[in-house]
């Protein structure tokens, strides 16, 4: 779970943010500096995101010449174990000196920090929350833990500053693991020729996995950058052998291979066109949220490339509206020309896949999407949308707050994902949109 540390000098209102956040009075509270003893902990939702909440209030007592000594070796482990720290400082008595040490100290930390000015009812304090930017720790978020203002804008920016909600551990890890790719398509599409291809041509690492029947042995190609893992190869293998042309698709199959990889190849016949059946394995890549390239194989055999590819084309946009933009490659499996072209293509796909756009650049885009198309009226009130935030990504998520949020048409969705597919170049990748109503 995500750690929230609230740190700052005594009673600045940390245990009322605490108690305001956490939803009840939890800490004892009052107007003397160092009154809290204990340290705080609470497991709450923000958005409904667990975290764990921490206070440190308590932590320091206030005599003068030991303040900055207690401060750090009480709150030191409760920061260390941050994934955020919330430092609040009091608008009402402004920065002090003992604020600007604790800044410069927590900046030293490394930790990501959200800058909390307290005590801002009624929009009050706005010029000592500006001299609050003088620390260095970006821009103030106004709350009154108090009086409960400014709270939702202040679990908004919380939730931004998090770390992504896929376990960021298991994905760093993941840098250094094989990229999984998955060849997928109609029997005959050629992904056994496409197979064999590859390992003729690149440097073939297999070797036979303990327990598993030689059809099963894992298959990985280098490109240059890192591994490729070719996931579920046994039964192209096998039919390579067999030569069974008359096979039929089975979708069961083509789910179970693709959820299995990161990165789809879609091999498809080009003499026979972008047809149906490829369109129905596009959606399922698509509502597996795997990400995609386009394989126009037999591309010796088109004479009208220019036309067929623009056909193709014409009908991955109409049909695929939710892959805009899906890289697409031809080569021919058969006799090798422009394989060498796939690998960095699904190299390409996998890094979209795999984007994070920081917040702030986000909401930058995001107030002009706004103010070129307001958002529409619904029963006579106009939805308010405030902030967006990408929470995870492969693929990239992104989640919309706003006052009835939950209302806003499917076409305004459609107007937003196509807008973030494009400013943030994203194409082909699916885009997840959700929307999350404020008070
Ligand atoms: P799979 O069912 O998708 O594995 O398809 P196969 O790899 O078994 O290929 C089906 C047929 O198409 C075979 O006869 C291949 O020789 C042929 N084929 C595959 N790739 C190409 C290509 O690039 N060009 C041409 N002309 N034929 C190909």
């Amino acid at each position: 779970l995500p750690v929230v540390v609230i740190a700052g000098r005594p009673n600045v209102g940390k245990s009322t943010l605490f108690n305001r956040l956490a939803g009840r009075r939890y800490a004892l509270v009052a107007d003397v500096a160092g009154v809290t003893r204990d340290h705080k902990e609470k497991e709450i939702e923000i958005f409904g995101r667990p975290v764990r909440l921490m206070d440190t209030a308590g932590l320091e007592e206030s005599a003068p010449e030991t303040l900055y000594g207690r401060m750090r070796s009480s709150s030191e482990s409760a920061l260390s174990k941050a994934d955020l720290v919330l430092f609040c400082v009091d608008v009402k008595a402004g920065i002090t000196p003992v604020d600007r040490h604790f800044a410069i100290w927590l900046r030293k930390m490394g930790k990501p920090v959200l800058l909390v000015a307290n005590k801002a009812e009624g929009r009050s304090g706005a010029a000592e929350a500006m001299e609050s930017f003088s620390l260095g720790l970006g821009e103030p978020v106004a709350v009154s833990a108090e009086h409960g203002e400014g709270i939702t804008d202040l679990m908004q920016e919380i939730l931004a500053h998090l770390p992504p909600e896929a376990d960021m551990a298991a994905e760093e890890e993941d840098q250094d693991k094989p990229l999984k790719l998955a060849i997928v398509g109609r029997p005959n599409a050629g992904k056994s020729t496409l197979l064999n291809q590859l390992l003729g041509q690149e440097r073939m690492l297999t070797g036979p996995e303990p327990g598993l029947t030689r059809d099963s042995v894992a298959v990985f190609l280098y490109d240059g950058t890192g591994l490729v893992e070719l996931v579920d190869t046994a039964g192209l293998r096998k039919k390579a052998r067999i030569e069974d042309a008359l096979e039929k698709m089975s979708t069961s199959a083509t789910i179970e291979s693709l959820k299995m990889a990161e990165v789809v190849a879609l091999v498809i016949d080009a003499t026979l066109g972008l047809e149906e059946q490829d369109l129905q394995i596009a959606r399922l890549i698509e509502r597996e949220g795997r990400c995609c390239v386009l394989v126009l194989n037999k591309w010796d055999a088109i004479e009208d490339r220019e036309g067929v590819r623009k056909k193709i084309l014409n009908r991955a946009e109409i049909s695929l509206t939710q892959m805009r933009g899906l890289p697409m490659i031809a080569f021919s499996a058969l006799t090798g020309a422009g394989v060498k072209k796939f690998l960095p293509a699904v190299r390409k796909a996998y890094e979209i896949w795999n984007k994070r756009i920081p917040t702030g650049e986000l909401n930058r885009w995001f107030d002009e999407m706004l103010a070129q198309h307001t958002p529409p009226l619904i029963e006579g009130k106009r939805l308010k949308l405030r902030y967006i935030t990408q929470v995870k990504a492969r693929p990239p998520t992104f989640v919309v707050f706003g006052t009835r949020a939950e209302q806003l048409p499917e076409d305004y969705k459609r107007y937003l994902v196509n807008g973030l597919r494009h400013s943030f170049h994203m194409p082909g990748t699916p885009i997840r949109l959700q929307v999350r109503g404020t008070k």
